[in-house]
Formats: C-alpha cells, structure tokens, sequence
C-alpha cells in the first residue's frame, strides 16, 4: 500500500499544510480520525449537534471561499454507501433542513464523498457529508470547487 495512503486517510489529498501535520500523525497512529474515539484527538470543533446517525461539526479546514463549511460525521466508523443505515439517510435530511432554516442559507451544495479515495478525493475514509454555503456576495469571491477523484501523479 502506498505510503501516504492507509485504510483511514489519504495524505495526497489534504490541502493545507497545518492539515498535512495532523494527518501525518494520524497516519502514524494507524486510526481513523472520524471514528468517536479518536475523533476529540484531533478536531478542535465543536459538536454543534449530536443525533443517531451524525455528528454535526464545522470543518477544520475550510474551503476557501465558503461562508459555511460544515460536516456530518456519521457516527460509526463507514466507508462505502452500503455501509449505512437507511434511516441515516432520513436523519441526515432532517439536520440540514434545520441547519437551513435556523442559518439561512441562501444556496450551497452539499458534498458525499466515498469509498476508495483514490476515487473520492478524501482525506479521511470515514463517510462524511460536507454542507458548503458559499460567501458568494463577498468581493474577492471565487468559486467553491469539490474534487472527485485524484490524478496519477499524486498517488503516493
Ligand atoms: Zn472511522
């Protein structure tokens, strides 16, 4: 297996570096970062809502760009879309449409990577789904992109 990429995390996917620090150590460590054990290790947000399924947090390291980067963490250690509950499926909703009254968010996007992360583009192989509201009226505002997938030359 290549050496910046384990079970828990892919490295050469991580964009900033303070984010390549702490994933080094949680490379070295050999554990998934999402996982609740480990998760107060290393994620310095709060737990703005805990239900059944998810966690809901703010992302670490937000896009550039975003008003709002916030991230459902489901609760048990998944990878692969078969992985969860269907009733997630039906919680998760329901905490986004909270998230849109109580926030108001004008328009955003929502973002469910999974699986090998060669193919996502995860960091972290631990499903989660990101809710990005981008800050679309601010001056300097550039377009909020998600990658899919990683390309050759950056596999290590
Ligand atoms: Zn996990």
């Amino acid at each position: 297996m290549a050496k910046n990429k384990n079970n828990f995390i892919n490295l050469n996917n991580a964009r900033e570096d303070e984010q390549i620090e702490v994933m080094q150590k949680i490379a070295d460590q050999a554990h998934c970062p999402f996982c609740s054990e480990n998760l107060r290790l290393y994620h310095q947000q709060p737990i703005l809502k805990e239900g059944q399924y998810w966690l809901l947090t703010k992302n670490q390291w937000p896009y550039a760009h975003t008003k709002h980067h916030l991230l459902l963490i489901y609760k048990t250690h998944a990878s692969k879309l078969t992985d969860l509950e269907d009733q997630a499926g039906a919680e998760l909703f329901a905490m986004i449409k909270e998230l849109e009254q109580k926030l108001n968010f004008e328009g955003g996007g929502l973002a469910l990577r999974f699986g090998d992360t060669d193919f996502s583009a995860g960091t972290v192989n631990h499903l989660h789904v990101q809710l990005i509201i981008p800050d679309a009226m601010a001056k300097d505002f550039e377009p909020v992109r998600v990658k899919l997938g990683l390309q050759w030359e950056k596999r290590k």
